[in-house]
């Protein structure tokens, strides 16, 4: 007999009624109601005297030790007193209105009560008390209560209750689920002990144990969905199997100007293998800001040209598109590789002339924004996509490309530096690569914090960089919903620095700038002929000026925690120490933990988990990521190491011969089978 095929109503205690309202709370079999964990329990363990806290709810024992005392007030108040013996002291305990007590506080009998304890008056206001010596005692005292959600007419109590009895009938039946190598291997407790100790914790603190199981068991689940869902994909041999040659890439990578890092390497020897398979790629690049991922991305559309297809390189603005173009064709000097430009604001004839390029092929790699991939752009053989997080390729997008015959290798990059596990999980369906390692010779980022009156000193520091031949950001932050008054401050500020700095050629870049200018103001930035650039956020991603050496943001205190670190890792991009100057007072506690977490590291990783921790994991995620899957015991960010081995274990077993096939999986097998996705629906 197997749980999930038990209606609940087999329980006893269950009726028609009762089965309709569990129903509501999507309980349906025994198994559901099994499964239906409490969310916290209410501690009713006894503790001494000396460990509560003043103001702490706690549960003691005692005896009785005086005549009680009655007072009546009002219309049906009352408040009952009474001395009682704890751990060798005499406390007083005092209910309010339950008169009915006072002949049952008889000196000498013994007696579990729980409250509020003040210390400095050695008294106990008691919420719930019960007799010692009474047959009919609760199982409570002493013991950890579970709290479960509930509703309507199903009251704690009756939960309670109703569970314990399913456990006494069907508890024999919950078998285990998980492989008994994993079992082992990741010391869990049996299922049918974790279940009945998550219910029934008892005086135990063993619930830790209980609880580690299950969750473990909730991530090692998804995980083994992702990746059976994976493994099915790859199946579909219908994407693009690049051909590329070791010598290929090996012969590029000589002619950079530098040598690439052994993460660099790494990431590229996934993508490429990636590549080469007849599935369609779809992986993440995950790299903090100056990890050189755009070098990898190189390489990758290097491999994807030399193997008879084009590439393009999507980006989320102009201004990074015309350096990317240009960095490209730096890059591809020599190789014979054709780089185009498509942008919004190409004139009507160079645009016909880029788009019959790709038609024809005569364009090797084209770099863009999104309408790059859509409308009447057509590629000869499109063979790979490099685009940035905020154009995660979506089912939208790879149908389009579809429908023109097209299923290219897509490579997704992302500055934002969340933990690995994290970007597992949220961008669950994608292969993950990162590149933890900044290349060699990088000197960390020293980050100052200031406040608005010292910018006289910001301005020394100004001078002192540029005097030695560096170059120096300056950004004005977006002031909420008006672009209008943005670009105003970032005027004014550009004024302010001019004057400050009348020898100096001081630029300025906002958003309302046209293709043509920002282009030009770029330009001269790049190449040393302006020394100051003053800028709103439209620096954030991916300008690359490695001769600038300070960033002065002002009002740091409007910033949000990454958005602080995409613009700091504008500098450190040279051999040179670069610095960042936060100019800020912000009015809060949050605003202020920001600031020092800026001071103390320039990790991106580090950055995001103490963003973490002051925002919470919703938020952090925002709404865009919302597919982040909710579990009922595990935490994606509390069970992180958790996660990783679930992750791990699941990857294990999926590349398995006989996953599909022996009879030790047939447990999670069987959960696998439930999955709408595994059966036949579109994978994209
Ligand atoms: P990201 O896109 O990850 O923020 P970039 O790809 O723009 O970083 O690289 C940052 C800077 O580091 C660029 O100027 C790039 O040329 C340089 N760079 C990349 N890889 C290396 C390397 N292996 N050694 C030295 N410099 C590198
Ligand atoms: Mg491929």
């Amino acid at each position: 007999m197997l749980l999930e095929e038990i209606p609940v109503r087999q329980v006893k205690g269950v009726g028609a009624s009762k089965e309709e309202e569990l129903h509501a709370f999507g309980i349906h079999t025994v198994a559901d109601l099994l499964d239906y964990f409490p969310f916290r329990y209410e501690d009713y363990r006894l503790r001494s005297l000396k460990e509560i806290k003043d103001g702490d709810k706690a549960t003691v024992q005692g005896t009785i030790r005086g005549n009680p005392m009655l007072q009546r007030y009002g219309r049906n108040k009352s408040r009952l007193t009474s001395k009682i013996e704890v751990d060798g002291m005499l406390i007083t305990a005092v209910w309010f209105n339950r008169p009915f007590l006072k002949d049952q506080i008889v000196p000498g009998r013994d007696i579990v009560l729980t409250g509020k304890w003040e210390q400095s008056r050695l008294q106990m206001t008691v919420s719930e008390s019960e007799f010692a010596d009474r047959e009919t005692r609760s199982a409570k005292s002493g013991t950890l209560q579970p709290v479960y959600s509930v509703g309507g007419s199903i009251t704690q109590t009756w939960i309670r209750k109703t569970i314990r009895q399913a456990l006494e009938q069907y508890g024999a039946l919950i078998r285990e689920l998980l492989p008994e190598e994993i079992v082992e291997r990741r010391r869990l407790i049996p299922r049918r002990e974790a279940v009945e100790r998550l219910h029934l914790p008892g005086d135990t603190s063993a619930g830790a144990a209980a609880r580690r199981r299950m969750a473990y068991e909730e991530l090692f689940l998804f995980q083994l969905k992702l990746q059976a869902y994976r493994s099915l994909n790859r199946d579909r041999a219908d994407g693009v199997a690049h051909p590329i040659e070791a010598e290929t890439i090996r012969k590029f990578a000589a002619t950079l100007p530098f040598e690439l890092t052994e993460a660099q390497k790494k990431v590229i020897n996934e993508i490429v293998y990636d590549m080469r398979q007849p599935y369609a790629m779809n992986r993440l690049l995950q790299g903090d800001v100056g990890s050189g991922k755009t070098v990898v991305a190189a390489i990758a559309l290097v491999g994807a040209v030399k193997a008879g297809r084009q590439g393009a390189l999507m980006v989320p603005t102009e201004i990074l598109a015309e350096q990317h173009y240009r960095s490209l064709q730096k890059l591809f000097a020599g190789t014979g590789i054709e780089v185009g430009l498509l942008t919004g604001s190409l004139p009507e004839r160079k645009r016909r002339e880029v788009l019959a390029g790709l038609q024809m092929g005569m364009i090797d790699v084209v770099v863009g924004t999104h309408a790059l991939i859509q409308d009447e752009v057509f590629f000869r053989s499109l063979g790979l996509v490099v685009t940035d997080e905020q154009h995660r390729f979506g089912v939208n997008q790879r149908s389009v490309l579809r429908r023109k015959g097209l299923n290219p290798d897509v490579l997704t990059m992302t500055a934002t530096p969340i933990p690995r596990t994290l970007a597992i999980t949220a961008f669950g369906d994608m292969d993950v690569s990162t590149l933890r390692e900044r290349p060699h010779g990088r000197l960390p980022i020293k980050t100052y914090w200031v406040k608005h009156s010292a910018m006289d000193r910001v301005y020394g520091f100004i001078r002192k960089e540029v005097s030695e031949g560096r170059q120096a950001y300056v950004i004005c932050p977006l002031i909420e919903e008006s672009d209008k008054l943005d670009v105003q401050n970032a005027i004014d500020v550009h004024v302010q620095i001019q004057q400050a700095f009348p020898d100096l050629k001081v630029g300025l870049l906002h958003g309302r700038l046209g293709a043509a200018e920002k282009e030009a103001v770029m330009g001269s930035f790049g190449a040393n002929e302006s020394q100051v650039l003053v800028a709103t956020t439209v620096v954030e991603v991916g300008v690359d000026v490695p001769n600038a050496t300070l960033i002065v943001i002002m009002d740091a205190e409007r910033f949000g925690l990454s958005q602080l670190h995409q613009l700091r890792g504008r500098v450190g991009r040279g051999a040179y120490q670069s610095y960042c100057v936060l100019v800020a007072d912000p009015k809060s506690e949050a605003g202020r933990e920001r600031m020092n977490v800026m001071t103390e590291t320039d990790d991106g990783f580090e950055v995001a988990r103490r963003d973490l921790d002051l925002r919470g994991p919703g938020d952090f995620f925002g709404t865009k990521q919302s597919g982040v899957p909710e579990f009922k015991v595990a935490d994606m960010v509390a069970d992180y190491e958790l996660l990783e081995q679930a992750r791990e274990d699941a990857a294990d077993l999926t590349g398995r011969e006989d996953f599909w096939s022996s009879p030790a999986y047939e447990g999670v097998r069987a959960v696998l089978g439930k999955d709408h996705i595994l059966q036949g629906e579109q994978l994209d």
